[in-house]
């Protein structure tokens, strides 16, 4: 299972958001403190964020561990950004290892991370997925049913596939999306804005953990928090 983590907010540096916290997603990527599937994230990277006067998001990503990148971690304190959603990730047996199959996947204004594992049969195959990583296409199918539905896609995935962990963070730079569907999920409210990640990044007494099979929406300054139908 891959890591993740989203912040709708304030602007922050990157290396605020990813590489500065004590448990952050720089030592998430080796020593994850909740990660039930996988012990490291060592498999890549990847980090969506939104400029002003630009809808879509940019995007790095990269195939090789967070902590090797060192050209990152150079820039990371220099660039802000009120919407960011990074992951880093521990590759499922048999996907492919390269950058674009990292998270976030894109599509216009969204980007998607997944952390779990889905069986592709159940989607069928999706041209447009830019890797035949499972993630990506499961990114794909989303991205045609609609991303602002993610909650009731999850819920038919799931049906579909129950071997199927389906934790999936998105954002279009106004809005986050999450679900939590066997794995963690902690949401964190601080003054100037709201982190969404698989795993609390820091000792924030203010944290609180997500249910199983529920969906988070952050949206103008409040959290909905809604149960997944199974
Ligand atoms: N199945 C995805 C992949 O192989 C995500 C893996 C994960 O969550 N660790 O990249």
């Amino acid at each position: 299972m891959c890591r993740h983590l989203a912040w709708l907010g304030s602007p922050r540096t990157l290396g605020e958001l990813l590489l500065e916290p004590a448990h952050g997603l720089l030592v998430q990527s080796y020593a994850p403190r909740r990660q039930a599937h996988g012990r490291i994230n060592a498999d890549g990277w990847g980090v969506g964020f939104f400029a002003p006067g630009r809808p879509e998001p940019a995007r790095w990503r990269s195939s090789r561990p967070l902590w090797s990148d060192a050209s990152f971690a150079s820039v990371a304190p220099v660039i802000s950004a009120a919407c960011v959603l990074a992951a880093v990730r521990s590759a499922s047996a048999g996907m492919p290892a390269d950058e674009t199959a990292a998270a976030p996947f894109q599509q216009g204004q969204w980007v998607l991370s997944h952390n779990g594992v889905v069986d592709r049969l159940i989607l069928g195959p999706h041209a447009a997925a830019e890797s035949v990583c499972d993630s990506a296409q499961l990114a794909a199918h989303l991205f045609d049913f609609g991303p602002e539905r993610a909650g009731e896609f999850v819920a038919d995935v799931g049906k579909r596939d129950p071997g199927a962990r389906l934790n999936l963070l998105l954002t279009d730079g106004n809005r986050i999306l999450a679900t939590r569907w066997h794995d963690t999920l902690s949401v964190l409210r601080t003054n100037d804005g709201v982190v969404v990640a698989s795993e609390p990044d820091d000792d924030d007494p203010r944290w609180f953990d997500i249910p199983d099979h529920h969906l988070v929406d952050v949206q103008a300054g409040e959290i909905a928090i809604t149960h997944l139908e199974e």
